[in-house]
């Protein structure tokens, strides 16, 4: 008996993987008519075609140019826009469950990693907290079949009260094979101690010695000084306490540095000490869970918020992070769309366009807030090959019902989300 049920299983197995093969992801789709937004420098491209053989993009240009690979599956997208998936700079992925933490697994990854590829993000870079299943999905996402988004990892935020302590954590966080190295400077508005100088400048040594960037959550303008004079290689927050200034701008850009400003961020300090228009967003609802929403807006609660001084701390810090992506966008700093959403009540998914409504609201044009969504996102956390609309690149993209360059808020119009040329499903 046991062996018939071996073999039964053996041979269902196979079937498995004969269906599996079938349903891979095969031959060219075109699609035809749009206005494409390719994530480059480059105009957006009227009646264009896109062509996605096995998942990667095989061409993409002018009718006129394009010639259909024979056999093909043709779909017309006429009148649509379509752009490069987003890619979130900054966020978090796998442990949080309504609103509490502490619940890493693998199904929770694949559910977040969903739920973000539904909202047309479909590429994540977890800037902490991750653990080894989010470094196996990581492993497993170069293939044509991906039906999810795409996640890069930095392991655990590294701490440490020794030097030892922290080249260790980055030795261990380099051995499973991270992308980033992130460590937070910052006191939390004087709550918290901030890690020393001379441990950051550490940490930084020991990061560039395993060749992996350091990603730092920061607040002060005088520290983002520092951490570029101590070679950190990515922003990922807003400076927040005063006006960049220009020795600042100077810094970023003779090091090459990204700045990501996580604006939504600081909006979920404060935004739940009454209700916030969004819930009432469809864009929003469609994917909210009743029960977070209901806990969200308890009186105590939202009076709790209302009092708190971190969170109006936090909320007159928007202000002064609003003024300096403009500044920075206009000084010609990189600036990456993060939004540092995954823990409690930063919505993934939805936080990412908010937050580039945000960036538009704040001085940037529709086309620099969409670039810095896809293709300087992209080349910020060193993936080469998405962000853009470009041969041999994967075919992530998103179709949309209006073109987000006429209005950024457009970009809450997608129709379809394609990763690797896979469709997902709503
Ligand atoms: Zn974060």
């Amino acid at each position: 008996m046991r062996q018939i049920i071996i073999s039964l299983f053996a041979f269902t197995a196979s079937l498995l993987l004969l269906v599996a093969s079938a349903n891979a992801n095969e031959g060219s789709i075109a699609f035809v008519g749009a206005t494409i937004i390719d994530g480059t420098n480059a105009d957006p491209l009227i009646d264009g075609i896109l062509v996605i053989t096995d998942g990667r993009i095989r061409t993409v240009g002018p009718r006129s140019a394009v010639t259909i690979p024979d056999g093909a599956q043709i779909i017309n997208v006429a009148g649509k826009t379509i752009m490069p998936g987003l890619i979130n700079a900054h966020g978090h992925v796998g442990g949080t469950l309504g609103l509490g933490g502490g619940q890493y697994n693998t199904g929770n990854l694949l559910r977040q990693l969903g739920l973000y590829a539904r909202y047309g993000v479909t590429t994540v870079n977890s800037l902490g907290g991750d653990e080894e299943q989010g470094f196996a999905l990581r492993n497993e996402q170069f293939n044509a079949d991906l039906d999810r988004a795409r996640i890069f990892v930095s392991g655990s935020v590294v701490v440490g009260d020794t030097e030892e302590a922290i080249r260790d954590e980055v030795n261990r966080n380099a051995d499973m094979g991270a992308n980033f190295i992130k460590v937070r400077v910052d006191d939390n508005l004087g709550a918290s101690e901030k890690m020393p100088q001379d441990l950051f400048t550490a940490l930084v040594d020991q990061a560039h010695i395993r060749r992996l960037p350091v990603a730092v959550h920061l607040f002060y303008r005088e520290d983002a000084k520092f951490i570029l004079d101590a070679g950190g290689d990515l922003l990922a927050h807003s400076v927040r306490d005063l006006p960049v200034d220009q020795e600042l701008i100077a810094k970023i850009q003779e090091n090459d540095v990204c700045y990501i400003p996580t604006l939504t961020r600081e909006v979920s300090t404060f935004i739940y000490e009454s209700v916030p228009d969004f819930f009432s967003d469809p864009y929003f609802l469609k994917e909210a869970d009743s029960a977070i929403l209901e806990e969200l807006q308890t009186p105590e609660r939202m009076s709790r918020i209302a009092s708190s001084r971190s969170a109006q701390g936090y909320k007159a810090a928007l202000e002064v992070a609003m003024d300096n992506v403009a500044r920075l966008n206009e000084a010609g700093v990189k600036i990456a769309m993060g939004t540092d959403t995954g823990p409690p009540a930063r919505f993934q998914g939805y936080f990412e366009h908010m937050e580039m409504h945000m960036m538009v609201e704040a001085g940037m044009s529709p086309i620099d807030a969409i670039r810095a969504s896809t293709g300087v996102a992209a080349d910020c956390i060193n993936v080469g090959d998405v962000g853009s609309l470009e041969p041999n690149k994967w075919g992530d993209f998103i179709i949309l019902g209006a073109n987000p360059a006429e209005d950024i808020m457009n970009t809450k119009t997608i129709e379809s989300v394609w990763i690797a040329g896979n469709r997902i499903s709503d």
